[in-house]
């Protein structure tokens, strides 16, 4: 029996793309750790290569555990169909190799994770690929950085460290006039932001975060939205349109068109992943999946904890400035409230007025919270940026990307928000001084 189709993120992030194993029952996926999978005779082989028929072949390029997480992702945001990724690093070069040749360009928001922007200013130059960074507190800014070129934008839902949340709506209705589409790293708001909803064409997720949710398993994934019409804008996307002498000259907006507006992840599978490869691990999309079982129940803790905890800082002694949505004002705000549902995420940047000594200081007396490089675990995470994932970037970039020296970025779990706020508090007066802590009492 097939899953039936819901809307709901709690229901669908634990019944899309599974029902129960047909040979055993098994109500959990079950975790196919193979690399091949037998063919029934040499037509169906043939069938599988020609794309007449899709099935399992080599797990680099399909798994069935792997294409549950991925229909799951795909039904949350509301996509046509998903790919899995060994990391969300891949899913973000995947996004732009598969639709850039050597001397095109993309244009992306300046408001990056290190690791994007890495990617973006020297990595993919070395590919003949530039990057268009601007400023998106400006939509317009990215119509005109755009020309014949330009194959796509790109941008993040909710950006550390400003956590301005992006312009979705503007920005991709400006790129569907020019026949550009808007790809969205979502990986810090999924089920408070649907980014297909407000025009993007592609959405993809670090997994490795909030989806996963425990800290197990890094991955990536890219859900295509099935929303753009790559064929209207047949010269501008090359990839798609022309044929591919990789397989057979197939025109993949052509070969496609039976089984739906999938072009664009059909051939982020059928070349990019099978000839660059980057595929997620059976055992991670198992994990995966046991997080995102729970992911819209813990979104909902994390973006409450989170607004009392920006609450309670933002009347902090020893704290000069709290980052957070909930606190913005104006067009940041009215930004944040169009585009997130149901909370305003579990990130925070908070400036001590000791600066970087006591932002360093207070990271060293945090006895609950981890001191890790990473965000959108279950547990409450803090890391202070200059000088450490945003290091490989120059001082003006790390202006430009909003970090400054006292910066500490706090990853707010789901722990009970007393129990986060004695750990904030004790670190805090810890810090500071003695004098502070009195204050802070
Ligand atoms: N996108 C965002 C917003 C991230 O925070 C990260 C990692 O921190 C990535 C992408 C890259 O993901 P991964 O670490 O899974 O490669």
């Amino acid at each position: 029996m097939s899953a039936p189709s819901f809307t709901n993120p709690e229901t669908i992030a634990l019944h899309a793309g599974w029902r129960a194993d047909p040979t055993t029952g098994s109500v959990a996926v079950p975790i196919h750790q193979t690399t091949s999978f037998q063919f029934q005779d040499t037509g169906h082989a043939a069938r599988l290569f020609a794309l007449a028929e899709l099935g399992n072949i080599y797990t680099r390029i399909m798994n069935p555990t792997v294409d549950v997480l991925e229909k799951r992702v795909a039904a949350l945001e509301g996509g046509v169909a998903g790919l899995a990724l060994g990391s969300g690093q891949a899913a973000t070069t995947f996004c732009v190799m598969n639709l850039c040749e050597a001397g095109d360009n993309i244009v992306s928001s300046t408001d990056l994770y290190g690791g994007t922007w890495n990617l973006f200013a020297n990595t993919l130059k070395q590919f003949g690929v530039e990057v268009r960074f601007v400023d998106p507190a400006d939509p317009e800014a990215f119509a005109r950085a755009t020309d014949a070129r330009t194959r796509c934008w790109y941008a993040e839902t909710l950006p550390n460290p400003k956590l301005h949340v992006f312009p979705i709506a503007e920005v991709a209705a400006l790129g569907r006039r020019l026949g550009v589409p808007l790809i969205m790293d979502n990986t810090a708001a999924p089920v408070i932001c649907r980014p297909l909803e407000h025009g993007a064409a592609v959405v993809m997720h670090s997994t490795t975060k909030w989806i996963g949710g425990h800290g197990t398993s890094i991955g990536g994934l890219v859900v295509d939205g099935g929303n753009f019409d790559w064929e209207a804008h047949a010269e501008r996307f090359p990839t798609l349109n022309k044929p591919d002498p990789s397989y057979h000259g197939a025109v993949w907006t052509q070969a496609v068109k039976p089984l739906g507006p999938i072009a664009y992840i059909i051939r982020m599978r059928t070349c990019l992943l099978r000839d660059i490869g980057a595929p997620m691990a059976p055992m991670n999309a198992f994990l995966t999946i046991q997080g995102l079982e729970t992911l819209p129940l813990r979104m909902e803790r994390h973006c409450a904890n989170a607004l009392r905890v920006a609450a309670h800082l933002a009347q902090h002694p020893a704290v000069a400035k709290v980052i957070h949505p909930s606190l913005m004002e104006g067009e940041w705000k009215r930004r944040a409230d169009a585009h997130l549902k149901g909370g305003y995420g579990s990130l925070m940047g908070i400036e001590l007025k000791g600066g970087k000594e006591a932002g360093q200081r207070f990271i060293e007396a945090l006895r609950m919270f981890y001191h890790v490089a990473n965000i959108g675990d279950a547990r409450s995470l803090a890391i202070h940026p200059a000088t450490t994932t945003h290091s490989q970037l120059s001082e003006a970039e790390q202006a430009a990307s909003g970090v400054t020296p006292g910066y500490v970025r706090l990853s707010i779990g789901i722990e009970h928000i007393d129990d986060i706020i004695a750990d904030l508090d004790q670190a805090l007066a810890a810090a500071t001084g003695p004098g502070m802590k009195a204050a802070a009492e």
